[in-house]
């Protein structure tokens, strides 16, 4: 059972999920990255490397398989994308599969990259009951990745199964981009107060030096101006960006998108 969840800090703003149990002191890890805080939080912690989960090929992702595959032997599931190299149990839409006792389900979320997918660990009651995502690239705290290969509307359709998760589904985001991400959902949405609310918060947070996830996808649904394309305020703001009327919520997302990139 899991009953630990760290967030390992990498390079200058990736977080490498880490899941582990404590009575077996079996890790799971996601998206190293880096090998090297996974080898020091074994030798630290005393763990043992089970499986490292991978969402997409980016390197900062992906980085740290060979040196981690090379010291422990352990599974390795991902996109079924041929040029990731060290996967050895790849996996699609709506595969399951066991994770340290818990049950985990793929989702194919194209979008940032084409090869994307995002798993959904459903904690078992015993240890908590939670259902935690981890989502890589798709779904960040108040915002989401670019597309860099998929389009607007394929984005769109990933964030809409990640938000189908419910509202307490617990997000991990795989970068710390959240501040930087509320003063554009402030620009969008200049009337939000829930957003205001969070982007102080935020500041605070980082201050302190503390991360800032995971999220829940309830909050996302009240702050993150990519899951709010039908709100009458995103859909102006988009329109005034891109100089004239949107047609659709796919539009309206394309055109902050857009914005997003050269904000
Ligand atoms: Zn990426
Ligand atoms: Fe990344």
């Amino acid at each position: 059972m899991i009953s630990q969840i760290k967030a390992l800090p990498a390079f200058d703003d990736n977080y490498i999920w880490s899941l582990w149990d404590e009575d077996s002191k079996t890790l799971c890890v996601v998206d190293p990255g880096d090998p090297m805080p996974v080898i020091k939080l074994i030798e630290d912690e005393k763990l043992t490397l089970d499986s490292i989960l991978i969402t997409h090929h980016h390197p900062d992702h992906t980085g740290g398989i060979a040196e981690l595959t090379a010291r422990y032997s352990c599974k390795v599931y991902g996109p079924n994308n041929p040029g990731i190299a060290g996967i050895n149990e790849r996996v699609a839409e709506n595969d399951e599969f066991t994770l340290i006792g818990e049950r985990v389900r793929v989702l194919e979320v194209p979008g940032h990259t084409l090869d994307h997918i995002a798993y959904v660990v459903s904690q078992n009651p015993k240890s908590g009951a939670s259902t935690h995502l981890f989502c890589g690239d798709t779904l960040f705290a108040a915002g989401c990745g670019r597309l860099f290969e998929g389009t607007p509307a394929q984005m769109s359709s990933s964030l809409a199964k990640l938000t189908n998760l419910g509202p307490e589904t617990l997000v991990y985001c795989t970068h710390e981009y959240t501040q930087a991400n509320l003063r554009f959902a402030l620009a969008c949405e200049p009337g939000n107060l829930a957003t205001h609310l969070r982007a102080t918060q935020v500041t605070k947070q980082r201050e302190n030096g503390q991360i800032t996830l995971p999220t829940t996808i309830g909050l996302e649904l009240v702050t993150n101006p990519f899951l709010r394309c039908t709100n009458q305020q995103v859909i102006e703001s988009a329109e005034s960006f891109a100089g004239g009327a949107l047609a659709d919520e796919i539009a309206t997302f394309a055109a902050i998108r857009a914005w997003k990139d050269e904000f």
